[in-house]
């Protein structure tokens, strides 16, 4: 049959509040134009991130009640640790809270002023941790996945050509090249294992460690499964193994692809970094075998990475993305192209050409979403990206309003009204303006900013 239908059935149900058009415009007030603001039960669809908003399974609840909740050595811990490395086969596994505490721990160890650390997209929080060391977060896409609109099986590949001269020229401040699958930041967009392959071919005859933000992991093989030649039979177990093969260590938040609401892991092959990592960890996250995280937390997410590597969840998964990427641009929105893994992405500089990219056109259509439907949606552009640490805001490479899909939680008719409410403010598109920014912290702005509309 042609459609894919979730591979389970709904056990619990969480109800929504209905909310009126005049009590959201007031919410959307109140909270300065920003949406992270918002109180959630304000909010009808939320698709502000799919990071900790899915639904976990039965088995996934069974697991919290199994959680062991040992100081020191919980078969918890020692449960996680299996299913990590039977993915992941790294020699050091080294639970924190989420991902980017795996990341401030790395970077703090590997980082430092005068140094660079390339990928195809830096997310934004590990832009932030490169930066505050003072090291140097550099984005080496290919071109093609700056083109929104241009169909390419594998946009989030990383610019070979680049990365090989950025290491010719300066190999020794290049503590490690990181590569984000799929590139968030970049569209939700898979990376190939051939340009994995090439990568790591760079990174050994310049002799830099290879490290993978692995957030989305199961998604970027279920791509490669699909759309890469030769790999269409394989199990995505297997792709996933032989992309952690490639790799010297990894971050992962394990709230995307782990299928749990909290947790994430550093994981690292080199034994000496590993003891550095794990001498941060304790300051800041807890023991090495919790790091942050209860025993049910890590059981929980134990429970999830046998299941996120499942076909049939995966098949759905991407489909029903994809078919909110459809319908929108069946319905002649600008959106970038093909559909990302976990998130849609609306082109708001190519839908809003009036509002410059310093009025901030992605925060205004996101606005705009929430206003008409109660959407939640997240900017990925220039209020996200703009601002640099030297004070100074330029444009960012793109515009973009993030309609990031919570795993297992909505289902086909949400995403019906999801495509109605997108497709009656693209037709007053003209109406929207821009807004300016009154409020802003010095890093990671997008969080707390808070913003004025300009006038007409
Ligand atoms: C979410 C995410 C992170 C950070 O993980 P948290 O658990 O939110 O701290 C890092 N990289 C990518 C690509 C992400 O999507």
């Amino acid at each position: 049959m042609p459609t894919i239908i979730e591979p389970f059935r709904i056990h619990s149900v969480e109800p929504l509040r209905m909310s009126t058009a005049a009590e959201r415009r007031e919410a959307i007030v109140k909270a300065g134009y920003n949406l992270f603001s918002l109180r959630s039960e304000d909010v009808l669809i939320d698709l502000l991130t799919d990071s900790g908003t899915g639904a976990m399974s039965s088995e996934q609840w069974a697991c919290v009640q199994r959680g062991d909740e040992a100081y020191a050595g919980s078969p918890s811990w020692y449960r996680f640790e299996a299913a990590v490395k039977e993915l992941f086969p790294f020699a050091h596994v080294i639970p924190t809270h989420q991902g980017r505490a795996a990341e401030k721990i790395l970077m703090a160890a590997i980082g430092g002023p005068g140094l660079v650390i390339p990928s195809n997209t830096h997310f934004d929080t590990t832009r932030a941790n490169i930066e505050a060391t003072g090291a140097e977060a550099v984005d080496l896409p290919i071109a093609e996945g700056l083109d929104p609109a241009l169909e390419h099986p594998f946009k989030g590949n990383m610019d070979l050509g680049r990365l090989d001269a950025l290491l010719s020229a300066r190999r020794d401040d290049v503590p490690a090249v990181f590569v984000t699958i799929t590139n968030n930041s970049g569209g939700g967009q898979p990376v190939s294992l051939e340009n994995l392959r090439g990568v790591r071919a760079l990174c050994d005859r310049h002799r830099v460690p290879l490290f993978l933000d692995a957030c989305r992991f199961a998604e970027n093989a279920w791509f490669i499964r699909e759309r890469e030649s030769g790999q269409g039979g394989r199990d995505v177990a297997d792709i996933v193994r032989e992309i952690a093969a490639l790799a010297d260590g990894m971050t992962m938040s394990a709230k995307k692809d782990g299928l749990a609401n909290i947790g994430g892991w550093l994981a690292v092959r080199d034994d000496r970094l590993a003891a550095r990592c794990r001498n941060l960890l304790i300051l800041t996250e807890g023991f090495p075998t919790y790091g942050g995280l209860a025993g049910r937390d890590l059981d929980a997410i134990a429970q999830g990475l046998k299941e996120v590597v499942q076909h049939d969840y995966l098949r759905y998964r991407i489909r029903s993305t994809d078919y909110l990427g459809d319908g929108l641009h069946a319905a002649g929105i600008p959106v970038m192209r093909p559909s990302g893994g976990h998130a849609v992405y609306l082109d708001a500089r190519a839908l809003l050409p009036h509002i410059p990219p310093l009025q901030y056109p992605g925060q205004a259509l996101a606005i705009a979403l929430y206003e008409a439907g109660g959407i939640r949606s997240c900017e990925i552009g220039t209020v996200m990206f703009g601002r640099h640490p030297d004070g100074s805001e330029t444009a960012a490479a793109l515009d973009l309003v993030r309609l990031a899909i919570p795993r297992r939680t909505y289902t086909q008719s949400h995403i019906d009204y999801v495509v109605e409410v997108c497709t009656e403010v693209a037709a007053r598109a003209g109406e929207l303006r821009g807004y300016r920014i009154v409020d802003e912290p010095p890093a990671l702005r997008h969080f707390t900013a808070r913003f004025e509309p300009l006038a007409k």
